[in-house]
């Protein structure tokens, strides 16, 4: 691995040896600036940010690799559209705060998707550069380059305008990615806006689920400040379904119209004998204990956590491998992730494995957990495990994996953490029926303007996409919004 000192003497270098006007030949030859990171050794001892963000070299270096493609095959792959090669243009001409507007233009959390961004299965699978270089990890760093900019004109960000108040009431229900950008976006255009989040802090996944180490908490608080410098009111510890149902927001609490961002958060199991052994945790009840209780913080933490020697973790997507690093910043001594399938099938981004494997995470492949054995406490004490093989690809296009008979073994752990998925939470549905779901229990919702089948009501994010991403739930935030300032202001 790279040190950082040494990435930022390649960009140096580099620097120093472009020509004045750079042809696209000499573009493509420029070399990929490789992001710095903590040292692997040091960074399981702490919580701080793994990746540590580009310098302003690093960023002119990688901002050069850009062809400037005419028919921007890039913004094609971004969910919100954002004018890639224009704010990357920006870049290379040192306007940061130009690059700034342009990615304000259509994103609202750019320091946040800057880090967390699927990039290399959106922007970037799209990037000329990494096509023809036949390597996506050749891309242009899209993502790195607009947490570069987010990052150096945080302070610069400016409040948007907000049109003068229309009198009309609009209640946002949960307060992640999805609703922060259809509460912003209601609000600028005059209407009063409410967020009722059912925990006692904002900010959905971003603030309970990602991990500090892949997205500082600072960053979401900015955003969430913002808002309510906006004018948006929060009213925390409110659990829509039973504080307040949906209808009583409309018809006695006067809102003219309701958001549902409630997302994805009731966690899935295996439903494998053993499951309700003391040391089995979701990812999500885990992970929440650790960010958002701070349980990691030993001295001055109110939360307990389960002090952990070997570790399972069942899944292999982004969730698994936020689970699987956060017990080894908790002092786990063995981790080992279990996934059923190969590495090339895990759902995980490339570099969130990587990571995970740099820092001593093991991936137990090929293996199907079947059993969860205790002990005479009813703790964890072992897992059997069962190998696979892998078969004929299924509906998602990933080879099967199919369970050798008579391969059973058993592994000694004792701490189980499942990260197999999450589903949406029927609270909302179950006291409202008017809502339609389909059978996954997600909201079925217009395409077009995220409606619902319930007049005046919306919904975006991992309620009905299910468990997908922050650019995703974002995107789905604004086109709701729009067509709820359309709604209030009369053209249904
Ligand atoms: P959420 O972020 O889930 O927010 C929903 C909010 O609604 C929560 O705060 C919840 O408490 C609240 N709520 C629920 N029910 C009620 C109710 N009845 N009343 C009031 N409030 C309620 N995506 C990426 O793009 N990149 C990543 O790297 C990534 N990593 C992830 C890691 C983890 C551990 C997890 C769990 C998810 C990850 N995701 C990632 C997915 C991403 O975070 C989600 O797709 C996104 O947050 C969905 O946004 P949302 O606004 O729909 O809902
Ligand atoms: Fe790429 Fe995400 Fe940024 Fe869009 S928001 S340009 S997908 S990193
Ligand atoms: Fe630049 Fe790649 Fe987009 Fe072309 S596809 S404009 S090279 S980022």
């Amino acid at each position: 691995m790279k040190t950082a000192e040494m990435i930022e003497k390649e960009a140096k270098e580099v620097l120093a040896s472009l020509p004045e006007t750079l042809t696209p030949k000499d573009r493509a030859a420029i070399p990929h600036m490789d992001m710095p990171q903590q040292d692997p050794k040091e960074r399981i001892n702490n919580m701080s940010e793994v990746a540590l963000g580009y310098t302003e070299d690093e960023a002119l270096v990688e901002a050069q690799r850009c062809l400037q493609c005419k028919n921007k095959p890039c913004v094609s792959g971004c969910p919100v559209g954002i004018d890639i090669p224009g704010f990357i243009k920006k870049i290379t001409e040192k306007d940061y705060k130009g690059a700034l507007s342009v990615i304000q233009e259509s994103s609202l959390l750019p320091s946040i998707c800057g880090r967390v961004c699927p990039q290399e299965s959106q922007c970037q699978m799209h990037c000329t550069v990494g096509k023809m270089k036949k390597n996506v990890d050749e891309a242009v760093g899209i993502g790195r380059l607009e947490r570069f900019v987010a990052d150096r004109e945080a302070e610069s960000a400016m409040l948007p305008e907000i049109a003068p108040e229309t009198g009309k009431k609009v209640a946002v229900v949960g307060s992640g990615p999805a609703s922060i950008a259809c509460a912003a976006d209601v609000r600028r255009h005059g209407h009063s806006v409410t967020v009722f989040e059912a925990l006692h802090k904002m900010g959905g996944v971003l603030s309970y689920g990602i991990p500090e180490f892949r997205l500082p908490k600072h960053l979401v608080d900015t955003e969430l400040e913002k808002l309510e410098k906006m004018g948006i009111k929060f009213e925390r510890n409110v659990l829509v379904g039973r504080t307040r149902t949906i209808k009583e927001l409309m018809e006695e609490d006067g809102y003219d119209a309701v958001f549902v961002g409630t997302g994805a958060g009731l966690p899935k199991f295996m439903h494998i004998p053993g499951e309700d052994l003391v040391s089995v945790f979701s990812a999500n009840e885990y992970l929440t204990r650790s960010n958002l209780m701070k349980a990691y913080d030993r001295k001055d933490s109110m939360t307990p956590i389960f002090k952990s020697t070997n570790v399972a973790v069942f899944g292999g997507g982004n969730v698994a491998m936020d689970a699987a690093r956060t017990a080894l910043r908790l002092g786990a001594e063995r981790v080992d992730i279990i996934y059923r399938r190969s590495r090339d099938e895990m759902p995980a981004r490339k570099e969130e494995i990587e990571h995970a494997v740099e820092e001593g995470c093991n991936l137990r492949l090929l293996s199907q957990p079947v059993e969860i054995i205790g002990d005479e406490n009813g703790i964890v004490k072992g897992v059997v495990i069962r190998k696979c093989e892998l078969g004929e690809p299924d509906a998602s296009g990933r080879r099967s994996p199919v369970e050798i008979p008579g391969s059973d073994y058993t592994e000694p752990y004792d701490t189980v953490i499942v990260a197999i998925g999450n589903a949406s939470n029927p609270l909302i549905k179950k006291t409202t029926p008017e809502i339609e779901t389909n059978k996954r229990g997600n909201f079925i919702v217009n395409p077009d303007t995220c409606e619902t089948s319930m007049k005046g009501v919306y919904a975006g994010g991992d309620i009905v996409l299910g468990a997908a991403t922050v650019i995703l739930a974002m995107g789905q935030g604004r086109k709701a919004a729009a067509a709820i300032c359309s709604y209030l202001e009369g053209n249904e």
